[in-house]
């Protein structure tokens, strides 16, 4: 894969900015913002502050490498998880999933929350009869040693693993009390000198708590990323307040559990992003009939007053840390393609700069630039597409631009990008009268690479498809009256992507698609789509093409494999509408020809897969059948 690296033409501002970026905000320069402007300053006015901030922090000794800052790296669903040092060189490198397999079996589920003093501490799920419980595992990563530091109550919830003054905090909450409320707790964990071992503390903050605790949440909206996640002792001790917004007030509660209010607009909806001493950061959306209104504010405890950061309804924060709020915007004009541009607001200046700007990579299903997103010691850190795979890497920008420096910590690989590149056809019809998107079509299409026979002719018959595709949209036909009153409801969406690339004995190569298709209503339709070529002659086949016998023969048998499911397999049973061996066998025999049916091709069979609502409704998903190429074509391959 070609990186594009993106050119972004920086304004001096931004420049200063990233020279101060050790993330320290000096409370001489907040005194002074405070008597400025609260308004969102111009660029000018900004860069002129810019350069004044840069002259005052010049002086300042570069950010020194502590001991202990290490941290961790790890996206959900994902089974790498890194631990990396100050400067973001890798220092370990954990495989979850062999993990899962081995020393944590007892566990449906591990997340990796918090790590300290070579110590990784996971979040460990699992079943006891209906209930969920959960255990705050310590895994000592040089002597593989593990135990159980904390368990939770049952359906108890894991808020923050913190480790602060030398104490992992853990705090907890739950729905179990009256009328569903939620409760927060927090217990410490010591741990002995010697062994892996830990005594368990209530939080002196705990009566505390117990007044405050509906309306305290411990996982901030933004911070997703266990590790920006604190504790409230470390929340109250160092920002000397913890925030909480009930009612339409936004309320501050000291170490007593005291309470200072601010009224907010009672049709606001509003939601904390992070807080710190200085500002508390907040998205404020108001639903009006038809659209969202979305504002990023900074508000200043201690004159109550806020200031708007973006008003345009399309800003996504992503983290407050060290003083400045990250945040993005997706700018693109192309249906089913994300643009993400990546700003920093600074309180001190009321200024945002753009830090860098990055495009979906067409076959890999991210969120670009924001997945795996992260601050260290200053610095950015987000997963990438490069070189075929899923990658963190280190921004680094100045006046030419953005760039991006592998770390060295891979998520994954893409596999199906070693036989070739995914390309794509998007395409959004409007109203010729109103403007009003009518259709919307985004459709990936693989390229091949000259390492496997005839690609020229099996890429243009995918393009082909690809751009056929496109061209036969659908609309509803609906009048402008009715599709300015529900737009999303008159609009025809589908996206259709390249999921796998799978070769099938020697001769063949399936190209495997999936999409989903959207036309109003509470959901969309998936589909999913294998398309066979034949490596010798580079001609698309079907299963016509092997299978001797007629549509009825294929029903017959394929109605006999469905009634052996039926007896055999528990999940099949489940799925099916009616699990009655004559129902099961009719509506098998009236769903299935030769064409109707999606085919999935494998090495020693096909699976065939009915759509949802064919066999078994909606939420039962495709309903698949395996035969074997034995049973139906009386050999054993292809
Ligand atoms: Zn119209």
């Amino acid at each position: 894969m070609k990186r594009k690296i993106i050119a972004l033409f920086l304004s001096a501002s931004l420049v200063a900015v990233a020279l101060a970026g050790c993330g320290k905000v000096d409370t001489a320069g907040q005194e002074d913002t405070n008597a400025e402007e609260t308004e969102v300053v111009s660029e000018t006015e900004a860069e002129a502050e810019s350069i004044e901030e840069e002259e005052t922090q010049t002086e300042e000794e570069p950010p020194q490498v502590q001991p202990g800052e290490e941290r961790l790296l790890f996206v959900n669903g994902y089974d790498n998880c890194f631990i990396v040092d100050s400067k973001g060189n890798k220092l370990n490198e954990l495989d979850l999933g062999k993990l899962k397999d081995s020393e944590f079996k007892d566990y449906t589920d591990i997340t990796p929350v918090e790590y300290a003093e070579g110590i990784v501490y996971f979040e460990g799920t699992y079943y006891s009869g209906d209930d969920f419980c959960k255990d705050i595992i310590a895994y000592n990563l040089e002597s593989k040693e593990q135990t159980v530091a904390y368990k939770l109550e049952k359906e108890e919830y894991v808020g923050a693993v913190d480790f602060y003054n030398g104490k992992v905090y853990v705090t907890t909450y739950d729905y179990k009390g009256s009328e569903n409320t939620l409760k927060n707790s927090e217990k410490f964990l010591e741990k002995d000198a010697e062994a892996l071992k830990y005594t368990v503390s209530d939080s002196p903050l705990n009566p505390v708590l117990a007044i405050i605790s509906a309306d305290i949440q411990s996982d901030k909206d933004g911070a997703d990323n266990y590790d920006f996640r604190k504790c409230f002792t470390r929340e109250l001790e160092e920002n000397g307040y913890l925030v909480a917004y009930k009612n339409s007030i936004l309320r501050l509660y000291d170490d007593k559990g005291n309470e200072t209010g601010y009224p907010m607009d009672e049709d606001d909806y509003v939601s904390i992003v992070g807080y710190d001493k200085e500002n508390i950061l907040m998205t404020v959306t108001r639903y009006d009939i038809g659209k969202t209104e979305r504002t990023l504010y900074c508000f200043d405890p201690k004159t109550g007053e806020k200031k708007i950061i973006d008003d345009s309804s399309k800003a996504n924060t992503i983290l407050y840390t060290d003083g400045f709020l990250y945040y993005y915007t997706d700018l693109s004009e192309e249906f089913g393609i994300n643009n993400n541009h990546v700003y920093r607001y600074d309180p001190v200046s009321g200024s945002s700069a753009l830090i860098y700007e990055t495009r979906n990579v067409p076959g890999a299903v991210y969120n670009p630039g924001i997945i795996g997103f992260t601050v260290i010691n200053g610095e950015v850190y987000f997963v990438d597409v490069m070189d075929r795979s899923f990658k963190w890497v280190r921004v680094n920008y100045d006046e030419s631009g953005a760039s991006y420096t592998d770390i060295y910590c891979a998520l994954k690989e893409i596999d199906k990008l070693k036989y070739g590149d995914v390309e794509y056809v998007s395409k959004t019809v409007k109203c010729p009268d109103c403007d009003t998107p009518l259709n919307k079509e985004y459709v990936e299409y693989f390229v091949f690479n000259d390492s496997v026979p005839h690609s020229a002719e099996i890429n243009a018959e995918l393009k082909a498809q690809a751009d056929l595709a496109v061209e036969n949209y659908e609309d509803y036909g609906t009048t402008c009256e009715e599709h300015q009153e529900y737009p999303e409801q008159s609009c025809v969406t589908e996206e259709t992507r390249v999921d796998n690339i799978r070769f099938i004995g020697e001769n063949y190569v399936s190209v495997d698609r999936s999409g989903y298709w959207y036309g109003g209503g509470a959901h969309g339709m998936p589909w999913a789509e294998y398309i066979l070529f034949d490596l010798t002659t580079g001609e698309q086949k079907s299963l016509r093409d092997f299978y001797s016998g007629s549509d009825e023969d294929f029903a017959n048998l394929m109605a006999e494999v469905a009634v052996r499911e039926l007896e055999t397999n528990k999940e099949f049973s489940n799925q099916v509408y009616d699990n009655d061996k004559e129902a099961v066998e009719a509506s098998v025999k009236e769903s299935t020809t030769l064409d109707t049916v999606t085919i999935r091709f494998e090495d020693k069979g096909i699976y065939v897969e009915y759509m949802p609502y064919v066999l078994g409704p909606y939420a039962s998903g495709f309903v698949d059948l395996y035969v074997s190429y034995e049973e139906l074509l009386g050999r054993d391959s292809l």
